[in-house]
């Protein structure tokens, strides 16, 4: 065990923790699993919660204050957001190419839709309670949520975190600004907390194959209720549809990604593949592109060979604004319960669904669920009936999990282009891919 790849070991955790799950199913072990297992897959999330905020902010300032004129970094900005919105139109637009052509919402029974609308109507008011907040909002409230009224305000909730990469970006930026003289120490202060942070990561990683152990395996006991045959009717009734998002997502994977890639670096997909594996299995596991982020980032510059100019930039900024995976979903989601109901939805319309998906997996938080509370703002653009979403509850969670692990290697393939197009994208090489 001790000499295998970081990723073999993960892999072996989430099998192990899959077949446990199915087990304590089997023989009536769920409350055991809740009680013993589960709290070590939170702690685990926790972990990589704890250090998301320092890492970003330490590496961020390191990596603004490393650039030689500020110019750079509007460069580097504009680059990355007009790269993050491509992806997103083309995902949504993949999404909705499949969507139409399998039409899963047209095999969809009305018993099931009323059934469902029934079974899932509490949770889902909560949905569009949360989507009617971000709704209810002006036009600007998005520049004005980036802009905080106190950084230790905004360092306590990961939610904030473009109002942390701001400050950093600010203080940074008057680092660059301020002759050397002045900022040798603070330079070097956060050059210090940057290392030390990337230890943490490192030693959080080696926990790795147990927390998602325990994650996969709480997670199959929650899902199924205590019976395994919920889910396989669950999957039945909306299997269609949930190929339809898994074709896509496979679309963005396999070949979305190896094409820009191949279009903009010298990087081999293979390697990109292998390197950024953990991170794909995290964000599996954990459901959420903020809890996966330090990982991201440290795969990216270690393993990827992005330097920590750009991966502290383009990462932190991607795990918050960028998700090809959410805006895929959410266009495939829309369209499947339109044709649910027997609605046909015409070009405009459709058009509009490209438009409200992409700024909604914009406005998405990086955390489980966030793209089906969106989802209500794209239903309601198109003017449908949100409580469409009561269809696709069940395997909504499930969904989730694929879902980011695109976000991330959407969020890893852009890091990896802009390194290439600023020359700061080292060649990788056995032993980066090894470990
Ligand atoms: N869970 C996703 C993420 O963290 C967001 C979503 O689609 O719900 O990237």
């Amino acid at each position: 065990m001790k000499n295998l790849a970081l990723h073999w070991k993960i892999i072996i955790g989430m099998t192990l923790g899959v077949v446990f799950g199915l087990l304590a199913i089997t023989i009536g072990w769920d409350q055991f699993t809740s009680d013993w297992i589960k709290p070590f897959g939170t702690i685990f999330i926790n972990l990589l919660k704890l250090i998301a905020v320092p890492l970003v902010f330490a590496s961020l300032i390191k990596g603004v204050a490393s650039l030689s004129d500020i110019s750079k970094l509007s460069r580097i900005g504009s680059k990355t957001i007009a790269l993050y919105l491509t992806s997103t139109v083309i995902a949504v637009t993949i999404g909705l190419l499949i969507v139409n052509t399998i039409q899963p919402g047209k095999y969809f029974s009305e018993e099931k839709r009323i059934e469902f609308k029934e079974k899932f109507a509490t949770k889902t008011e909560a949905k569009m309670e949360a989507a009617a907040q971000v709704n209810d909002q002006g036009p600007l409230q998005f520049m004005v949520d980036i802009v905080p009224q106190n950084f230790l305000n905004a360092a306590t909730d990961n939610s904030n975190m473009l109002q942390v990469i701001f400050f950093a970006i600010l203080f940074g930026m008057a680092m660059i600004m301020l002759p050397d003289e002045k900022t040798v120490y603070v330079k070097g202060f956060f050059d210090g907390v940057n290392d030390v942070i990337l230890q943490i990561v490192d030693m959080i990683m080696t926990m790795a194959p147990y927390g998602v152990f325990a994650l996969l395996a709480s997670l199959m006991v929650d899902f199924s209720d205590g019976d395994i045959r919920n889910v396989l009717e669950l999957f039945s009734a909306l299997g269609l549809y949930s190929l339809a998002v898994i074709i896509g997502l496979l679309t963005m994977i396999f070949v979305v990604y190896p094409i820009i890639l191949r279009l903009f670096t010298k990087m081999n997909y293979f390697d990109f593949f292998k390197g950024i594996l953990p991170a794909q299995m995290l964000a599996f596991s954990t459901s959420s592109s903020a809890a996966t982020l330090p990982v991201t980032m440290e795969r990216c510059e270690d393993h990827l060979g992005v330097s920590e100019e750009i991966s502290s930039f383009v990462l932190p900024l991607g795990a918050t604004i960028n998700m090809d995976g959410t805006s895929l979903y959410q266009a495939v989601a829309a369209v499947f319960i339109a044709q649910a109901f027997g609605i046909d939805l015409d070009l405009t319309q459709q058009l509009t669904i490209v438009l409200t998906a992409t700024l909604a997996s914009i406005g998405a938080a990086a955390v489980p669920g966030a793209g089906l509370v969106m989802l209500v703002i794209v239903l309601g653009a198109v003017g449908m009936d949100p409580e469409g979403v009561a269809l696709i509850f069940a395997v909504d969670r499930i969904l989730d999990m694929l879902r980011t692990v695109v976000n991330v290697t959407g969020d890893a393939t852009v890091a990896t282009v802009i390194a290439s197009s600023e020359g700061q994208l080292r060649p990788v090489s056995e032993k980066d891919l090894m470990s």
